[in-house]
């Protein structure tokens, strides 16, 4: 059986300031570092002990975990493990890379977002050079906002091919044929995110094949449904898995969407689901697919 796992634990801060996050800049008291350290311990036990599954994790914190020694420490160890196919975790990589030299390549593997105005291109493109070095995969990306353009370019232009930049649509944001081209030239996926897609009543992976896990244990299909299905730590979640279908209006979020079976996803980044990177990158068909062809297989259209 494949799991792939999306944990989430108490961590709610961060060591950036982004206009547009809720956890710009804030920070968690000691005694919630304390619990999310201790739930991450108890979530990589359990990944740990469950070897008859062949998991794949991703941490989704809400702030940045790659400054606390427990995530760097947590990822290293699951890397190692022969059941766990891929550990990946979203960070803003503000902290320095050296300790993936003891994480297993083969496995471990960073969703990097790159935040202007809060770190220096030229910074954050060293970080990914020592990745490069390293030997690590990541995959990069910008939210696409209209200040953001000029700087994603340059990153896209400084980056080697192997890297695949993604464009995230900014929340709420409208675009113009004329700017979803633009964004389209730098990530051929960018219509994937530029609308959201409309899901209820359709099949998705999510709750079958896919799971959220929050630091209590508690298990839902997904982020972004509230419905507890289980628990990670009595074992009812295992019973809880079963085709299901989704019962949100809209999924606009990558690490949601990418379950849905009508999208076909999972082919697009087979290898490289949980971490953002298309299949066989530079290399993939996709990549030289326009938009408009992306947007037949499936997506909405505002107001659909
Ligand atoms: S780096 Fe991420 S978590 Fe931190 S403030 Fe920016 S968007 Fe929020
Ligand atoms: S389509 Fe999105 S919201 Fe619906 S079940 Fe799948 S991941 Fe969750």
């Amino acid at each position: 059986m494949n799991l792939a796992v999306l944990y989430r634990g108490p961590l709610a801060s961060c060591n950036y300031d982004c206009p547009y996050c809720p956890f710009a800049k804030r920070h968690d008291p000691p005694e919630l570092l304390r619990e999310d350290r201790a739930a991450l311990a108890r979530f990589t036990g359990w990944a740990t002990a469950t070897t008859d599954v062949r998991l794949s994790v991703l941490f989704t914190p809400w702030g940045e975990g790659l400054t606390r020694s427990w995530y760097r420490d947590a990822m290293v160890s699951l890397s190692h493990l022969p059941h766990v196919e891929r550990v990946a975790i979203q960070t803003n990589l503000a902290a320095r890379p050296d300790w993936l030299a003891a994480a297993d390549p083969a496995s471990v593997a960073l969703w990097a977002t790159y935040h202007p105005g809060q770190v220096t291109r030229e910074r954050f493109l060293a970080r990914c050079a020592a990745l490069l070095e390293l030997g690590v995969r990541f995959s990069v990306g910008v939210v696409g906002l209209p200040e953001h353009l000029a700087e994603a370019r340059a990153l896209r232009a400084a980056l080697p091919p192997e890297v695949y930049l993604w464009i995230n649509a900014a929340e709420g944001k409208r675009y113009t044929a004329g700017e979803e081209a633009e964004w389209t030239a730098l990530d051929p996926l960018f219509a994937y995110s530029v609308r959201p897609h409309l899901s209820l009543d359709r099949p998705c992976h999510a709750g079958e094949t896919a799971i959220s896990v929050q630091g209590d244990g508690t298990v839902r299909r997904c982020h972004f449904i509230q419905e507890k299905i289980g628990n990670l730590y009595d074992g009812t979640w295992r019973s809880a898995l079963r085709p299901r279908n989704c019962v949100n209006t809209i999924c606009d979020c990558h690490i949601g969407y990418v379950h849905l079976k009508p999208l076909g996803l999972r082919e697009v980044f087979a290898g490289g689901l949980l971490e953002r990177i298309p299949a066989g990158w530079p290399n993939h068909p996709i990549s030289a697919v326009s938009a408009a062809s992306v947007g037949s297989v499936g997506l909405v259209t505002p107001g659909e």
